[in-house]
């Protein structure tokens, strides 16, 4: 059994696999998975170089996000290439750490999961929604950025309206932590019996 997490940023998808962690589940993390990936040398970096000047990185070739930002969301052609190619990696690396896990009960924490077609590779996507004031107040504080670029970050992902017609589940994170595990609780009771 696959279940793909999502949900907007800070809307509590690391609360949530966290909980499917301590019931037995394998969990996989694309944003840390693309972290690793990313990390000084790796072949994505040279890969990025290849395709947005070798100056998206140092010369020990350690990216600079700022700069690969500024390449990529220089047209639409180039963040489109930049996803592309990120996604992929990302998916066929978690594709990979799947089957090496042997684990028939896996939960993958994918922020872009719809965007970046994981869903297809699901049996089941459960999504977080959060309203968007608690959303900001919470990335403010966690990533110390200001509101207005946690809201420029926010508004070039899907909708959760979109989402939540594509999802199996939905769990709304709209009041407070300790409410909000105790949810997740009863959805898998309810749906998994563990
Ligand atoms: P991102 O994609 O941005 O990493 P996320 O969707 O994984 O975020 P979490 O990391 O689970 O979200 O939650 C974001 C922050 O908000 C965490 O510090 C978490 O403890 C806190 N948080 C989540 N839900 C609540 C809540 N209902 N009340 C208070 N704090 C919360």
């Amino acid at each position: 059994m696959i279940i793909g997490i999502t949900g907007g940023m800070g809307s509590g998808k690391s609360t949530l696999a966290n909980v499917l962690k301590e019931k037995g589940f394998s969990v996989f993390d694309a944003d840390a998975i693309y972290k690793e990936l990313t990390g000084p040398g790796e072949a994505l970096v040279l890969k990025l170089e290849e395709l947005f000047g070798r100056d998206v990185s140092d010369e020990n070739h350690s990216l600079n996000r700022a700069r690969l930002s500024e390449a990529a969301f220089s047209s639409e052609e180039n963040i489109r290439l930049l996803n592309e190619t990120t996604h992929k990696a990302v998916k066929d690396e978690i594709e990979r750490r799947v089957s090496e896990s042997g684990s028939d009960l896996i939960a993958l924490d994918i922020p872009l999961l719809f965007e970046s077609g994981s869903d297809a590779g699901c049996d089941e996507v459960w999504l977080v929604v959060a309203p968007l004031k608690d959303r900001l107040e919470r990335i403010v504080m966690r990533d110390g950025i200001s509101e207005d670029e946690a809201l420029k970050r926010i508004s070039h992902q899907m909708s959760d309206e979109d989402k939540i017609k594509l999802s199996d589940v939905v769990i709304y994170n709209d009041s407070t932590y300790e409410e909000l595990v105790n949810k997740i609780d009863e959805i898998v009771k309810e749906r998994l019996k563990l």
